[in-house]
């Protein structure tokens, strides 16, 4: 039981931690809770400890279920400890170990099997909040505090969703666009659950600029969700089901790269060989799906295909997702992207790398935490004084669109995906 336990938990990985303590200023859990054992050290400390049999399963619960998993402090730690992996093992023990209400056994079922997976439930979503923005239920709900009273987090984050389009755009999109022969480039484009039903116009321009950049797209029938809501709950066989679907479906054509615009679901994509045994025939195809993996600002400066038309009079601050940053790597082609818009102004945040309290659906689980960690960040987007926040990720939008909410600074400044700016700079074939 003892050594099962110690493979579950990935306990080799634990012993690579020499608890020098490093990573510990690059935790914002640590830095807003204040107690070792919400740090990464401390969380690590207490995976070695439930592996060994020296403490229970349970006591992970608190600790671990506060975790971000932003993963800053696997950039600043020496010996490379692969934080990640023992974060989603712990993960994945809690939730085999833990038995749950059937209320919530059938909810959660009901949201990772069959909601997010559906492309047919995402655009209901999309469509529903059209229609509820457009019949004036939403005014009347704001006005009585309605979704605030029956759930706080859930109530903040709907008075800071974007406007949606009408469900004939959704109608209207096909499966395949070419305007330039011959294409630069043959892209596959992911589009991700919540970016394409809440952010669906994001996507669009995501669409364009990869158009008029010059290359050939296709949107795969038969994607679905990435699985990073699943791993990130510790529902490792769903993820992996998932991952299988999404790597099938890119595989019907050959591809040059497989773009996303979500620092989150590009994560969980280049991560999808870690899913399967190395050597087996599914190791191989995630390698081949994750190589070409690339986020939308790599490939626009890869394809170097744009001049920006229109000057845009605007001072405006980055604020990186976590997971670009620290998983996928991709910290200059944003930055180079925005110097490219003549007129604009970038300000450079005191510390880029803070997480914005979002991670997923932290702020709705964790939502006095989340609120507490996207403070200390607003604090410094204050100081430096932007018109906009530029954001590559639908979560960390909506955060900071309820960050400067909170700062009273709502028609000062605002949060935009970067693929927004970049339209809105009209951007020219070369
Ligand atoms: S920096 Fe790395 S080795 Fe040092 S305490 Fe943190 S996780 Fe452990
Ligand atoms: S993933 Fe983020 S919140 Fe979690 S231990 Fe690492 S730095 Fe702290």
């Amino acid at each position: 039981m003892s050594e099962q336990l110690k493979e579950r938990l990935s306990y080799d990985r634990t012993i690579d931690c020499v608890q020098c303590g490093y990573c510990l200023p690059a935790c914002p859990t640590y830095e807003t809770m204040e107690k070792e054992t919400h740090s990464p050290r401390g969380r690590i400390n207490l995976i070695k400890m439930v592996a060994e049999g020296k403490a229970a399963v349970e006591e992970l619960k608190e600790p671990i279920e506060k975790c971000l998993g932003c993963m800053a402090c696997t950039v600043v730690c020496p010996t490379n400890v692969q934080y990640g992996e023992l974060l989603e093992s712990a993960k994945t023990v809690m939730e085999e170990e833990t038995g749950k209400p059937r209320p919530q056994r059938w909810m959660e079922s009901f949201l990772y099997k069959e909601f997010f997976p559906s492309s047919k439930w995402m655009d209901f979503l999309g469509n529903a909040a059209w229609l509820y923005q457009k019949t004036g239920i939403q005014k009347a709900a704001g006005h009585f505090g309605l979704l605030k009273r029956i759930s706080e987090p859930l109530g903040q984050m709907e008075s800071v969703l974007p406007a949606m389009p009408p469900p004939k755009l959704r109608k209207q999109r096909a499966n395949r666009y070419v305007r330039m022969r011959p294409a630069k480039a043959k892209v596959g484009f992911f589009r991700g659950c919540i970016m394409d039903s809440v952010f669906f116009e994001s996507n669009e321009n995501t669409l364009e600029l990869l158009l008029r950049s010059g290359a050939e797209i296709v949107i795969p029938e038969q994607q679905t969700c990435c699985g990073a809501l699943h791993g990130h709950s510790g529902k490792k066989e769903e993820a992996t089901e998932l991952a299988k679907r999404n790597i099938e479906a890119f595989e019907e054509e050959n591809f040059d790269y497989i773009v996303n615009n979500a620092g989150g679901c590009g994560a969980r994509l280049i991560e999808y060989a870690t899913l399967f045994e190395e050597g087996t025939t599914w190791h191989k195809r995630a390698l081949q799906f994750t190589h070409r993996v690339k986020d939308i600002s790599e490939v626009l400066v890869e394809m170097d295909g744009l001049i920006f038309n229109k000057s845009l009079d605007v001072a405006v601050t980055y604020q990186p997702s976590c997971h670009l940053r620290n998983v996928q790597k991709v910290t200059n082609e944003p930055i180079d992207l925005l110097k490219r818009i003549p007129g604009l102004t970038l300000k450079e945040l005191d510390r880029p790398e803070f997480c914005c309290g979002s991670a997923g659906v932290y702020n709705i689980v964790n939502y006095e935490e989340a609120m507490d960690i996207l403070d200390v960040k607003m604090k410094d987007v204050c100081q430096t004084g932007p018109d906009r926040i530029i954001t590559s990720n639908p979560g960390c939008l909506l955060q900071m669109k309820l960050g400067v909410e909170r700062e009273g600074k709502s028609g000062v400044m605002d949060s935009v995906h970067i693929v927004d700016l970049l339209m809105e700079a009209d951007p020219l074939p070369k």
